[in-house]
């Protein structure tokens, strides 16, 4: 129901919202919400442990225990340009599962052609046995290739496959733990390049070359320094999130060799799995935890990612309106519904061009019968949530690329971070905040971030041309 016309509704264009600190509204909301205002004290805390679990996850002796486990992905150095070649890439581990086709040339016109389709994964698939869900996979490249008439030429692949993985080489991979949604039996502890390839082998149908193994972090850093060779970071902000950066070889304690650098895959979501962040998690951020498919795990990513922001919001919304601070003290049945407060809808509500009216409108979508007095609440508790996301996420970037100007004994350090990811897009302040976050935090660098989109096809492909040419090179 729209604003009653007696009543002044404070987001009327006349009628600017006032600062927050002068809106009159009962004291528990702000105490509430006080607890996700994170001080500058808290953040660079939130760094400095960040530096400690790196370290861990690096070390010979700490990386079993450590919860940050820094996994090296053979991958040694960034595109020079010459890679060329035809490649599939298959991006598993996202909101959608793609096949695409990805023909690179070089020369003096470098050029990236791609060609993709979605395929839907369904629940029972991604919650079924791995058997069922590589035969899946393996169906949907059949049928692309069909699709491309492609199926007679054993092309190189790149398995975008962003999941926690211990790598032993460029081409092999054993899934460590599931995360963001899937459940697969029989596929934590093995290799999931040799899933791929028996599954390719009981359909009898077509061959393919499988390369690589790419984290989609990896992927993301990839195609971006293909662009600018000053990238050796990526950062993902989507459905989950996690980062990767060109790290030493002589500081890699996991990895024979003290030579050059190589890039490592952070894992970052797991930061906070042994309790170093359980001062700053609230009890909305345990309710999340405590609901999800890998309670305990994950609790960083937890904090910071689309997947569970809108979680935090209706568990917030939830609590409110039980202590009769919202919604005239009813819980509807939507507002139970898990999932139903999409992060999207975060982005909607909080886009500055969007009228408190039109917040009615998205909560009424939502089923949520609200006032004025709700509306301006539903907005604070978002921007809140997004804002202390944005900022831990700032904080974390700041160890890795302060990390990076020691480890080159810098007193100032130029870096590009490659970033993708939803959130990181469309939501209206999480970029912004992440920057200014960063750019507080890690003073002594300058970094540049730039939006590297289409890392898990485009970046697989450059990996797997990498990977070609080291072969190659191996052979002749
Ligand atoms: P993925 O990380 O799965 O590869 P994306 O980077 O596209 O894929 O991220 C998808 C996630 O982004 C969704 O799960 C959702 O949480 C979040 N998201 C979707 N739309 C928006 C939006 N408009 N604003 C902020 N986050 C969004
Ligand atoms: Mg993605």
């Amino acid at each position: 129901s729209p604003c009653p016309s007696s009543q002044i509704c404070p987001a009327s264009p006349q009628n600017r919202p006032p600062p927050s600190s002068r809106v009159r509204r009962p004291l528990p909301i702000t105490e509430t919400l006080a607890e996700f205002r994170l001080t500058n004290d808290q953040l660079l805390e939130v760094k400095k442990r960040m530096r400690t679990e790196i370290q861990n996850g690096l070390g010979k002796k700490t990386h079993d225990n450590a919860t940050v486990k820094m996994w090296p992905t053979y991958v040694r150095s960034t595109p020079d340009g010459s890679e060329k070649g035809d490649f599939l890439a298959l991006d598993l581990g996202g909101t959608n599962f793609r096949v695409l086709l990805v023909k690179i040339r070089s020369g003096k016109r470098r050029t990236v052609e791609m060609h993709n389709k979605i395929y839907a994964i369904p629940m029972e698939v991604m919650q079924g046995t791995g058997e069922e869900l590589f035969d899946h996979i393996v169906q949907c490249i059949s049928d692309f290739l069909d699709y491309m008439g492609m199926k007679n030429t054993r092309l190189p692949l790149g398995f975008t496959f962003s999941f926690p993985c211990r790598q032993t080489s460029l081409d092999a991979g054993i899934l460590v733990t599931w995360t963001k949604g899937f459940k697969a039996t029989d596929c934590e502890g093995e290799d999931v390049v040799g899933l791929l390839r028996e599954g390719i082998k009981r359909r009898e149908e077509f061959d393919l070359d499988v390369v690589a193994v790419v984290n989609d972090t990896v992927g993301t850093m990839m195609t971006c320094a293909y662009e600018e060779a000053t990238c050796e970071v990526g950062l993902i902000a989507g459905t989950g999130s996690n980062a990767c950066y060109m790290e030493e070889m002589r500081n890699i304690e996991t990895v024979e060799g003290d030579v050059g650098r190589m890039c490592v895959n952070m894992e970052w979501g797991a930061f906070g799995d042994n309790g170093c962040l359980d001062d700053i998690r609230t009890e909305y951020d345990r309710a999340v935890d405590d609901l999800s498919l890998n309670p305990g795990k994950q609790r960083y990513e937890k904090m910071c990612s689309g997947m569970y922001l809108g979680e935090i919001v209706r568990n917030i919304l939830i609590d409110l309106t039980k202590r009769g601070f919202l919604f005239r003290g009813q819980i509807s049945e939507t507002l139970k519904t898990r999932g139903i407060f999409e992060t999207k809808f975060l982005s909607q509500i909080e886009s500055d061009r969007l009228a408190l009216l039109q917040v009615r409108s998205i909560l009424q979508q939502l089923g949520l019968d609200s006032t004025c007095d709700d509306s301006i609440i539903v907005k604070e508790v978002c921007g809140t949530v997004s804002h202390r996301a944005a900022q831990l996420c700032g904080a974390g970037m700041a160890a890795v690329v302060d990390k990076i100007r020691e480890n080159r004994g810098l007193d100032q350090m130029d870096i590009t971070v490659g970033v993708d990811g939803t959130l990181y897009k469309l939501h209206p302040h999480f970029s912004g905040i992440m920057h200014q976050t960063v750019k507080e935090l890690a003073p002594k660098c300058n970094v540049t971030f730039f939006l590297s989109e289409d890392g898990s096809g485009k970046g697989a492909a450059l990996i797997t041309a990498v990977g070609c040419r080291m072969r190659e090179q191996e052979e002749s």
